[in-house]
């Protein structure tokens, strides 16, 4: 973020806070008080900040979290930029409007990309989650706000075949993340046919196993890079109605990265 402040002459900065369980009130009138444009939140507090704020845009309000609010002057707007940065990741390599997706995950990540995608006009979604339960929760909630969108759900289960009809697979669970790079959710390695996008969101690595087998496949790929990247530029856009360059922070993000990668792959 602050390699795009500088880039675009913003005089800015950039701060990581850790606000402590209960203590997101206090913060949050801080920011007010100090007169902070926004801030993002990560769990927990891309809950507990909504009773903080005054508004909500209508994803933020169907995925229930936020993770980026804009202080128009003491008047706070919570925005999920999260599903957004993921719409936008696809921008030339596939169109959302009329795609039948399937997205391994039902967590926070998957709940926000599945609304985003339902925005977007994807045809069909099957959210497909190790706790049955869950899948079901975010099926229903894409439904209840998205009639026409065709939302189904399923149990995952070692060896799950990709239905032939699908045009992307996300993948939007934690399995892969940094450190466990060696991981990656259990599928027919036939089912990945060279006309699917596989996208996942892990951002480190940018280059998962799951996206490494699906590109030897001959699939078109997304890194949750991309897609970390195009939420920031989402988030900046709503700050200071400026469209950062995304080289420049995808430039940074691998330079932060870059002294942890110790097994040699590359960023
Ligand atoms: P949650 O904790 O809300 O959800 C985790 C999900 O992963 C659940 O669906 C969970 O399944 C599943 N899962 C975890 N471990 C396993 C496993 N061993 N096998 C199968 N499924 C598993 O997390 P989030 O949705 O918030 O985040 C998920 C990932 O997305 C994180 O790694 C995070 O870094 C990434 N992310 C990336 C972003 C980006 O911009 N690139 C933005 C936000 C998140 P179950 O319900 O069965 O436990």
């Amino acid at each position: 973020m602050e390699a795009a402040f500088a880039h675009h002459g913003l005089p800015w900065v950039y701060l990581n806070c850790e606000v402590p369980d209960g203590a997101i009130s206090h913060a949050v009138g801080g920011a007010v008080a100090m007169g902070w444009r926004g801030f993002n939140c990560s769990m927990p507090h891309k809950q507990t900040v909504i009773p903080e704020l005054h508004s909500l845009t209508l994803s933020a309000r169907i995925i229930g979290a936020v993770n980026c609010v804009v202080n128009d002057d003491g008047h706070l707007t919570g925005h999920n930029t999260d599903g957004r940065g993921f719409i936008d990741a696809l921008t030339g390599t596939i169109e959302i409007s009329g795609a039948r997706i399937v997205i391994l995950g039902a967590g926070g990540a998957a709940r926000a990309i599945a609304v985003e995608a339902a925005l977007a006009g994807a045809r069909h979604l099957t959210l497909v989650n190790r706790n049955p339960a869950r899948a079901n929760e975010v099926a229903d909630a894409v439904s209840a706000a998205f009639g026409a969108v065709d939302t189904t759900w399923r149990a995952f289960e070692a060896g799950y075949v990709i239905p032939p009809e699908t045009d992307l697979l996300v993948q939007a669970t934690s399995v892969g993340l940094s450190p466990n790079v060696d991981e990656m959710p259990s599928i027919q390695l036939t089912s990945l046919r060279a006309d699917l996008v596989v996208a996942d969101v892990i951002p480190n690595p940018p280059m998962t196993s799951l996206l490494r087998v699906a590109a030897a496949h001959g699939c078109r790929i997304v890194t949750g890079t991309q897609m970390l990247v195009n939420q920031a530029i989402a988030n900046l856009e709503l700050w200071s109605g400026i469209r950062a360059d995304a080289a420049v922070m995808l430039d940074a993000f691998a330079a932060a990265l870059a002294p942890a990668d110790e097994d040699g792959r590359p960023n």
